[in-house]
Order: structure tokens, then sequence, then C-alpha cells
């Protein structure tokens, strides 16, 4: 049953038996034992007062519904389109309420579909490169015009390699910015685990002369997801060494805020990023240089990840940097975080 139905059946109903009752008795106390007003009369005056009574109620049935009926064009026409409509509704009631939280859930809802198909469409473009290269490789190595050589096949097995790699990042990045990534939080040293990490990365500093300096050690322990964590160094570090040149330095520093959240700034001497590029550094598959980030097997998905993971810990990825002088990253965790 439609609401306005509801509307006039109960209040038309519950005027409609107000009103005969309030008139029979008057009838039977009043006009007939005295025989003023003739029954028929009364009668007619009765039901003329009914039908009016019931327009009334029609109209404020109308006027209440047609806005709620306005909110649910309005979020009909949304849903079919696909589009950002918001709803205008006047008034400070609980249809207007209504009509506002639909437009935030709305601005939401459209917020993901875009950023979803964007990333769809993100993925599909860097992975028809490394799709097209194998393909063309190994058409050409069954058609017999390229031999069959083992080095050929490593260079194909990279390029595997690579795409698996974005496509386990893209799945990361995906979690993370739909809010759905699962954190297994424990209680971690993060100077130890700078430590790990600059192990990890110690050979190639060293090929590169790059003098990779650790700090002070904390002595506290930060509540987080120890993986996702280190994973956000591993790729502030990673890049730190890619894009610092032969002989610069990496200075890794750790320090405890009057806030109890833990600093860890990671600043190298490398090519630095233009001031206008800064801005874009940590939207996905942005890369400063494109052609030697790919050919370094970047994904251009490092930063994005990093910034998500530490945001999903309730901390901060800041950048600051000078082109041709270095580049300074700076993360802030919380110690306690809420969880
Ligand atoms: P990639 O996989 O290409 O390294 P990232 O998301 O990690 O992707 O980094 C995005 C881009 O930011 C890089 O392509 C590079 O141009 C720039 N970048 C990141 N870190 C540094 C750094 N420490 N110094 C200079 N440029 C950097």
């Amino acid at each position: 049953m439609r609401l306005r139905t509801k509307y006039v059946l109960s209040t038309g109903g519950l005027m409609a038996a107000a009103v005969s009752g309030g008139l029979l008795i008057g009838y039977g106390w009043g006009a007939a034992p005295q025989g003023g007003v003739p029954v028929v009369v009364y009668l007619a005056a009765a039901v003329l007062l009914l039908l009016l009574l019931c327009t009334i109620v029609w109209i404020i049935a109308e006027i209440a519904t047609g806005r709620i009926k306005l909110v649910l064009h309005a979020t009909n026409r949304m849903l079919r389109l696909a589009k950002y409509l918001p709803i205008h509704i006047r008034g400070r009631d609980e249809f207007a309420e209504l009509a506002n939280l639909i437009n935030e859930l709305a601005g939401e809802w459209i917020r993901g579909l875009e950023a979803r198909n964007q990333l769809v469409s993100d993925a599909a473009h860097e992975l028809r490169t490394p799709v097209a290269i194998l393909r063309g490789h190994l058409e050409t190595m069954l058609k017999g015009a390229t031999e069959l050589k083992r080095e050929n096949l490593v260079s194909l097995l990279d390029e595997t390699k690579r795409m698996a790699r974005l496509i386990q990042e893209l799945q990361q990045l995906s979690l993370a910015e739909s809010g759905r990534l699962n954190l297994e939080r424990s209680w971690v040293d993060l100077s130890s685990m700078l430590g790990e990490v600059a192990d990890i990365f110690m050979v190639e500093a060293e090929e590169k002369g790059i003098s990779l300096n650790c700090g002070e050690p904390l002595d506290c322990e930060v509540y987080c997801d120890y993986s996702r964590i280190k994973q956000v160094l591993i790729n502030l570090i990673g890049n730190a060494i890619q894009y610092t040149p032969e002989r610069g330095t990496i200075d890794i520093r750790q320090s405890l805020r009057e806030d109890g959240s833990i600093r860890i700034e990671i600043a190298d001497t490398g090519s630095g990023i233009p001031s206008e590029k800064l801005p874009y550094i940590f939207h996905r598959f942005y890369r400063v240089d494109d052609s030697r980030s790919r050919s370094a097997g970047g994904t251009g998905l490092g930063l994005a990840i990093a910034k998500q993971f530490i945001v999903a810990h309730g901390g901060q990825l800041e950048v600051f940097s000078a082109e041709g002088k270095g580049t300074l990253f700076m993360m802030t965790l919380p110690a306690f975080p809420d969880v």
C-alpha cells in the first residue's frame, strides 16, 4: 500500500469516526427530541462535512508524501544514470535530513565507482606494454625468427615477474584504497626493523658507493602491522638508493615526538623531484621520469602503496624535495593508534 493511501485511510478514518460519533451524539441529545432540525438535513450536513474532511486529509497527505516522492525520484534517477546529481530539499525536517544523507552516500558511491574505473583503466594501460612485448617475442620464437636461447627466455621471465609484481601491488593498493586492508598489528621495534631493511639494501648501496646511515636507534615500540610497515620502508629506502647517484648519502633519522608518535625521516642527496611534480608523487602510476623508472623495473605504485599503508595506520607520509639536491620523506606513526 502506498504511503499516501495509508495516510488517508488512517487519518481520514480516525477523523471520520470522530466526526460521525460527534454528530450522532449531537443529534441524539439535542435537535431530534425538540423536533428542530429534520434528520435528512442533519445527515446531508454530516455527509458534506465528511467529504470536506476527506478532501483536507487528501491534500495534507499529498503535501506530506510529495517531499518523500521527490527524494525517491531523484535517488532513482541518480542510480539509473550512475551520476552524482544532488537532491535539493528545502527546510530542515526529516526529509531534508534524509536527502542530505543520500547525497553524502551517493557522493561516496560515485567516488568509489570512479576510483575503480580509473584503477581498471590504469592497470590495463600498464599491462598492455609488457604483454605485447611478451607476445611479440614468443611469436617470433615460434616462427623460428629468433633462436630459443636461454638469455632470450630470461628476459621474458623478467617481464612476467614485473607483471606479477604489478598485479600483486595493484591488489594491495585497491584493498588499501577501499579501506579493506586487514592490519595484523603487534608491538614492533621500528629501529630493529629499520636495521633489517638497511641490511637488504647494504650491498646495492656499497656497489654505488652510497653511505647509508641509520642514525640513533629509539628505545620504543609501535603497535603496527609488521609486514606493511616493512614494505613502506623497503619502498622508501629502495627509491632513495635508486634515485641517488654514486657516492651520495642517505640519512635515516628516528625520533620520538611529544605527542607520543614516532617519526622516521629518510633524506637522500639524489636527483630530487621538481616542485611542480611533487603534488602528484603519491598518485598511482605517476613517475617523474617515465622511461628511467620503467627501465629500472619500477611499477609507479611504490609511493601510492606506502602512503595508503601509513594512512591506514593513522599516520602521515610527507615529502620535501629540491631538484638536483635531494629528497626527504617524513613518515609519522602514532605509537598508540585508535584501533
Ligand atoms: P617507481 O616504482 O617508479 O619507483 P614510486 O611510486 O616508488 O614508483 O615512485 C614514483 C616516482 O617518484 C618515481 O618514478 C620517481 O620519479 C619519484 N621518486 C620516488 N622517490 C624518489 C626519490 N627518493 N628521489 C627522487 N625521485 C623519487
